[in-house]
């Protein structure tokens, strides 16, 4: 599918839940794909990506942004706190924050840096043992020890368990936003992106359906 054929779609998403003047931003995820088709898709003029990995992301990105001005990069895939100052470097935006002691890392290298990306924390909303993120009980108490530690927190993100019904944990991210006056939704993939509009995203992360499918090695 092409980025204007998503586009289309993201509108279309936006007009029917009566939100078309605040359209979501795409967030273009790149891991693992090849570089010819993230340079297509630079030179189509979209500047937003998603990376899962800091090694991937910094093996990539530095040379891209040698030859394309402003963009924009999201981390996206679980953070291991010893590669948390290569992923301030890198990103914009990191999407996963999920526990006390990332959080205070990010915290003192911020200061460190005096600059910090974009924060969301990631909410665990099937309560899945294999994923990360916080339990949605969780949630609001984290949120404030985020926020006591005077971290850009601009949202929540999920990613819902395969078999069930996406639109059900969009609603519930959505829920513990609201409550807690966060206005960041970071929820929706390729299979289930128009539901999450529907839902209040303001950040849809949508990878194959850009790019085709994903070839691990
Ligand atoms: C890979 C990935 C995506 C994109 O998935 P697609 O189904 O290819 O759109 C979105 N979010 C996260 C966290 C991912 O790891």
């Amino acid at each position: 599918m092409s980025l204007t054929e998503i586009t289309a779609r993201m509108t279309k998403a936006a007009e029917k839940a009566g939100r078309s003047m605040d359209e979501p931003t795409l967030i273009a995820v790149s891991k693992v794909q090849p570089n010819e088709r993230v340079e297509a898709v630079l030179k189509a003029g979209h500047r937003v990506f998603g990376e899962n990995k800091v090694q991937e992301a910094a093996g990539k990105w530095p040379d891209f942004r040698e030859r394309y001005d402003g963009i924009q990069l999201h981390l996206i895939g679980p953070l291991q706190t010893n590669k948390v100052r290569q992923a301030m470097q890198l990103a914009q935006a990191i999407h996963t924050v999920d526990r006390p002691k990332l959080a205070t890392t990010v915290a003192r290298l911020a200061q460190d840096m005096g600059t910090c990306p974009d924060l969301f924390i990631q909410v665990n909303t099937g309560e899945e043992p294999q994923k990360a993120g916080v339990l949605p009980p969780d949630a609001d108490g984290f949120v404030r020890e985020v926020r006591a530690l005077d971290l850009p927190l601009k949202g929540l993100m999920c990613i819902p368990p395969v078999d069930e019904e996406p639109s059900l944990h969009f609603a519930l991210l959505a829920k513990i936003a609201a409550r807690n006056g966060l206005a960041g939704l970071s929820m929706g993939m390729s299979g289930d992106f128009e539901s999450a509009i529907a839902l209040g995203a303001t950040h849809i992360r949508v990878g194959s359906a850009i790019f085709g499918e994903r070839v691990y090695k």
